[in-house]
């Protein structure tokens, strides 16, 4: 039952005393129940609010109700407790706000025994770590790194480097072609590119020669995922143009990359293939790192060279003059050859996997053994 200021019928001292220090306890028990701001507001409002507080009511009941001979004395009495109502209902907020925010604080309170939040560091994903190795051996040689769009046009991708309309090599790399794009002129439109030689045309139409780069990156061919596929698999390309560039040359540096992504006994043989963009163009075998070239492991047939000690490993050729018409190079004074590997499929000879799939499954037990 929340206290109200009592009528009086009497204004003696005796009774007055008594009034104010039941007035006075009542204030001091409900202040001790305020444990919240809400609460606060409302214990406020009981003795302080203009209409019906409890000190409107002292004023009512009390100072206006008495005789004239007592009122000095009850006006004297009122205002005291005016007072003390006032201090009180103030001391009581400020109770309750230095408790919120010394239990703030122990909530907040930094346990630094605590363990931190440990974010494990990353690793490089066998094919960028194979493909950066790769990188590397040519940096050391001196070319530079050049990168393009993986959605070329079929300009870029086919017909500047050599590949007519209709043309037959066209038919080997599966191409997948952005769709709605038939009223385009055929070399607009836009595909995924099957390799990375686009970047190649982009390099000598900027820069003039000398020119050394190798050009990394992620192709696409329409082929349907098994052990040794993937319609995704990354390249890297080499270009070299420059007077008085030879065969030699390309043998030579092919030799020094091969021995320094396999080792130094590894041998090196070339022998004659077909791409449009190079004439001539050979084909690079390594001899097989795993029986040494021999073609027999452990008195079998060696699996990985089908016996052969022979390893084919990555195309290259001399640039075709033809395509340094696309790019405004004068083909009597300038010579280069181009090359080009799956970094996969050198990733995979190198670790050892017998599945290109497991490259791109993102199983991390796989991937952690790179790490
Ligand atoms: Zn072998």
């Amino acid at each position: 039952m929340p206290y109200s200021v009592p009528r009086l019928s009497d204004f003696s001292p005796a009774v007055l005393d008594e009034a104010a220090r039941e007035l006075l306890s009542a204030l001091d028990q409900e202040s001790a129940a305020v444990d919240s701001e809400s609460d606060w507001k409302l214990y406020r409002d009981r003795w302080m609010a203009r209409k019906n507080g409890a000190l409107t009511q002292l004023n009512d009941l009390w100072l206006k109700a008495a005789p004239g001979q007592n009122k000095r004395d009850v006006g004297q009495r009122v205002n005291e407790l005016k007072i003390k109502v006032e201090q009180t209902v103030e001391a009581t907020l400020s109770r309750i706000q230095s408790g919120t925010s010394s239990s703030r604080l122990a909530a907040e309170r930094l346990d630094i025994t605590l363990p931190g939040i440990r974010r494990s560091i990353g690793a490089e994903h066998p094919v960028i770590k194979t493909m950066n190795e790769i990188i590397g051996v040519f940096r050391n040689l001196g070319y530079s790194v050049e990168e393009g769009p993986e959605i070329e046009t079929d300009y870029y991708n086919f017909e500047a480097l050599n590949f007519p309309p209709n043309h037959p090599a066209r038919d080997t790399q599966d191409t997948l072609f952005i769709a709605g794009q038939d009223t385009k002129a055929l070399r607009d439109r836009l595909l995924l590119r099957t390799h990375t030689s686009p970047v190649q045309i982009r390099t000598m139409q900027k820069m003039k020669p000398p020119v050394r780069v190798v050009c990394p990156g992620k192709v696409h061919r329409n082929d349907a995922p098994d052990a040794t596929h993937s319609p995704i698999f990354h390249q890297v390309e080499g270009l070299a143009v420059d007077t008085s560039i030879t065969f030699c040359d390309l043998k030579g540096t092919l030799d020094h990359a091969m021995k320094a992504l396999f080792g130094s006994n590894v041998k090196t043989r070339f022998y004659p293939s077909f791409f449009p963009f190079t004439e001539p163009s050979a084909d690079v075998q390594i001899s097989c790192i795993f029986c040494d070239g021999k073609g027999t492991r452990d008195g079998a047939p060696c699996r990985n060279c089908k016996a052969s000690g022979w390893i084919e490993l990555l195309g290259c050729g001399m640039v075709d003059p033809n395509v340094y018409g696309f790019v405004d190079y004068d083909t009597a004074k300038v010579s280069g050859f181009a090359f080009g590997m799956g970094v996969e499929r050198i990733a995979i000879l190198k670790y050892g996997v017998d599945d290109i799939q497991l490259f791109f499954n993102g199983d991390v037990r796989f991937l952690q053994q790179f790490a």
